[in-house]
Parts: structure tokens; C-alpha cells; sequence
């Protein structure tokens, strides 16, 4: 016997699996991933604010409302998205994918396409979505988004 570790000296938390499982607290990221494979048939979903909160779907708006791990991000958001400070959150400045030309050649079509660009930028916009918390409402999403394609355009004018 090696371990001279009591139980109960680190955090422990039970398993959303099985109730049988009390994982400590810094493994339980990896067990989460093994037990839902070891239970296909237990189909929980994961709390926006926490990967290892996991609830049965009619349970999780419950958790949500009350989940300890909201504030940071309740927090987080309001300081955004209060209009005090800076609109976005500081990010370092991304390559933007370059647009393409806006012709190729006289092809009529391209009314039609009138935005190649939007996958790749949308792409981009994501990206730095991705690096707040991502865990925006979608249309916190769509207005971080429109505020950074402004932000870009202005960028990509001045440069012109
Ligand atoms: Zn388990
Ligand atoms: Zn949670």
C-alpha cells in the first residue's frame, strides 16, 4: 500500500452516471467522457458554464439558473456588454482571410454571390468569439459579431 491518501482529502464529485461513482474532483473530466460512453443510453447535456456539469436534459434549465459557475460568466458578459470599457474584449489582431476580388472576370453571375466573403470572415469572427469564454447567447454572438464586421470594415477602408 503506497497510497497514503485519505478519502475525502481531495474534493470529490458524484458521478452524473452512475451515483455509485465518487470521482475525485480532478479526474472527473476524463471519467465524465468514459462514462458517457460506458452509459450510450444516459444522454445528458453538458451546462453552458461548467463541461463537467452535466444534467438530463429537463433538469438542466434548473441547474443553469442556479449553477455556481455562472457568476464568473454573468460577470464576465455584463462588464462586455455594458457599454463601460471597451465594446470588445481586448484580442490580439487576427490576419483577416483576404476577400477575394470582387470579379473575376465579367461573369453576370456573380450578383448572385454577392458574398464570397462571408464564410472565411465568418470563420474569423468565430475564431475570436471562440477566445471569449464562448459562451455568448446567440444573439449576443450576432451583435459581437456585426460590432467587429463594422470594426473591420472601417479598418479595411482606412487602408485603402
Ligand atoms: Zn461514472
Ligand atoms: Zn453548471
Amino acid at each position: 500500500m503506497a497510497s497514503t491518501k485519505l478519502a475525502g482529502y481531495e474534493e470529490t464529485v458524484i458521478c452524473p452516471y452512475n451515483k455509485c461513482h465518487v470521482i475525485l474532483k480532478h479526474r472527473f473530466q476524463t471519467h465524465l467522457i468514459k462514462c458517457a460512453r460506458s452509459y450510450p443510453e444516459i444522454v445528458l447535456e453538458t451546462c453552458p458554464f461548467d463541461v463537467t456539469h452535466r444534467y438530463r436534459k429537463e433538469d438542466l434549465q434548473a441547474h443553469v439558473e442556479e449553477c455556481p459557475s455562472r457568476e464568473n460568466f454573468d460577470r464576465y458578459v455584463y462588464s462586455v456588454s455594458n457599454g463601460n470599457g471597451p465594446k470588445v474584449p481586448p484580442v490580439e489582431p487576427t490576419p483577416r482571410p483576404k476577400p477575394p476580388p470582387p470579379k473575376n472576370d465579367d461573369d453576370e453571375d456573380w450578383d448572385h454571390y454577392n458574398t464570397p466573403t462571408y464564410d472565411p470572415q465568418k470563420y474569423a469572427m468565430n475564431a475570436k468569439v471562440l477566445r471569449t469564454p464562448g459562451l455568448m447567447t446567440p444573439s449576443e454572438r450576432r451583435k459581437f459579431a456585426d460590432a467587429e464586421r463594422k470594426r473591420l470594415s472601417q479598418i479595411d477602408r482606412r487602408q485603402q
